[in-house]
């Protein structure tokens, strides 16, 4: 394979461990060769029992395909996301910060070949109006999305987490920064970890090597399949405990890319002792100059399997569903075990306070499905009984990567997790609500309240909640 890295910057775990003989061999033959009753039934009890599944056991759930056992995966989702996460659904929002590229994937509206996309990186004063805005909004977390460029280094990346750390409006202030940028070597990393980011995300878009390659000439850094597979692993060992790994469905067999996807999670998991923190599973979306020929689209029925399969296999893994999916099946999707969405969403350069209504393509990535406002959103979410949060605290106390206890503490979700997506939507509600909203969480919160134990910790947050609804007081977590 052509390289244009230097081989003694990767990880110590270095390797293609992208078997694609093995993996194809696990879905070879379907869908003649479905896996049976009893084993997919095995595979369902060990993945409830919280147990990670290897490749070989969620091809068993991929290769089902009784109407009855889709049903039972699709249970079985529900129950482990409600059992592990519980009601809660964690909100951010995308930030792009530079759109310049050197690569030119063949799918993206940034790629360096297309003359339509017009070319623009924000600058300091700019970064700050766009988080004014989004602070006013009411958002806490933030992902910065970059092109890869020598002008986005790792020195840039860093200065524009801290520009949007230092922006505090009213009561607003972005609380966890969160990056989906180029791979980086170990020292890279190391400068934008001590910027303070979250997680840093590296979507591999296809485990497939003939499809990566036609999608990523191998002149562009991109073009490496090695060095891009093992950008999360060198981010680790420099210190960023939380990762994000993803895969661009649409570019190859869905079913070949969960494998490859849990494949990755188990690679980590076996050299640092710790999986990736999150997994997105973007689907292709219609972008500037992009002729989508030749791609391999995923119905929505594939797509709710995908995201209920990846949350049976991977128990502890955050699962991100972007705005890139439409309104109505977003909130199908969500009982399958999602954690994290983004809303009130714009990925145009500057479009937090440029843009109108309507997506000007040639200004951003790609077209989005969910264009609705983080109020709409928080809304709907509050009326389906779901939890809104903005927490932030695990990170900022340090509970991250391997030290991450939200699931190995009995009753931590209890004592931490919901206490603070209530504290932190009240905020919400207090400082930024539609009335509607207000209402609607009002109802929620006591909901919620009614079901935790009486005791010390909660008349510490009824404290709390009286104190964001009657002073300054914010940012007050367990
Ligand atoms: N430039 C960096 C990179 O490629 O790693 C940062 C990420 S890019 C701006 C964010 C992600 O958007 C890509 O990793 C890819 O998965 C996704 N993406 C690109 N083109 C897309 C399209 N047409 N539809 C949906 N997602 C797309
Ligand atoms: Fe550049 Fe990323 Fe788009 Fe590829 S996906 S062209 S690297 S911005």
């Amino acid at each position: 394979m052509a390289s244009t890295v230097d081989r003694n910057q990767l990880s110590g775990s270095a390797v293609d461990f992208v078997d694609e003989s093995t993996l194809a061999g696990l879905l070879a033959g379907f869908p003649a060769k479905e896996a049976g009753r009893g084993r997919v039934r095995e595979v369902l009890a060990k993945a409830l029992a919280r147990q990670p599944l290897r490749v070989e056991e969620t091809a068993a759930l991929l290769t089902a395909r009784q109407p009855e056992l889709i049903d039972e995966i699709y249970d079985a989702a529900r129950r482990l996301k409600q059992d592990t996460y519980g009601n809660r659904i964690v909100l951010f929002a995308p930030l792009y910060v530079g759109n310049r590229c050197v690569n030119d994937c063949r799918y993206c509206g940034f790629r360096s070949s297309n003359p339509q996309a017009s070319r623009r990186t924000l600058a300091p004063a700019e970064i700050r109006a766009q988080v004014t805005a989004l602070e006013n909004a009411g958002h806490k977390r933030l992902i910065l999305v970059f092109g890869e460029h020598p002008q986005y280094g790792p020195e840039f990346i860093a200065e524009s987490v801290r520009e949007v750390y230092s922006v505090r409006v009213g009561h607003g202030e972005i609380r966890r920064v969160n990056v989906n940028a180029a791979p980086l070597d170990h020292v890279g990393y190391e400068v934008v970890k001590a910027a303070g980011i979250g997680t840093y995300q590296i979507f591999q878009e296809t485990y497939h090597h003939d499809t990566y390659a036609r999608c990523h000439p191998r002149k562009t850094p991109k073009g490496d399949f090695l060095w891009r597979l093992d950008g999360p692993a060198r981010a680790i060992e420099a210190g960023c405990d939380d990762v994000g790994i993803g895969a661009l469905f649409g570019l190859y067999d869905w079913r070949f890319e969960v494998l490859g996807l849990v494949a990755h999670a188990n690679h980590l998991q076996k050299h640092y002792g710790v999986g990736p923190h999150t997994i997105s599973f973007p689907r292709l979306r219609p972008a500037s100059g992009v002729d989508l020929g030749g791609a391999t689209p995923v119905s929505d029925d594939d797509f709710k399997r995908l995201v209920a399969i990846l949350r049976l296999s991977v128990p502890y893994t955050g699962l991100i569903l972007t705005a890139r999916e439409p309104a109505a099946l977003r909130r199908d999707v969500l009982a399958f075990g999602v954690s994290q969405i983004d809303a009130g969403s714009r990925i145009e350069l500057g479009g937090y306070t440029e843009a109108g209504d309507a997506q000007v393509l040639e200004r951003e990535q790609f077209q989005l499905g969910d264009v609705r406002s983080l109020d709409e959103v928080m809304g709907e979410l509050l009326r389906d009984g779901y939890l809104p949060s903005f927490c932030t605290a695990c990170y900022r106390l340090g509970r991250t990567g391997e030290h991450f206890m939200e699931f190995a503490i009995p009753g931590f979700i209890r004592d931490f997790c919901t206490p603070n997506a209530l504290t932190t939507l009240t905020e919400y509600l207090v400082d930024y609500g539609s009335p509607d909203t207000q209402q609607a969480g009002r109802r929620l919160i006591q909901q919620e309240l009614d079901t935790l134990p009486e005791g010390a910790r909660k008349s510490i947050l009824l404290e709390r909640l009286c104190q964001i609804k009657q002073s300054d007081m914010r940012d007050l977590y367990f």
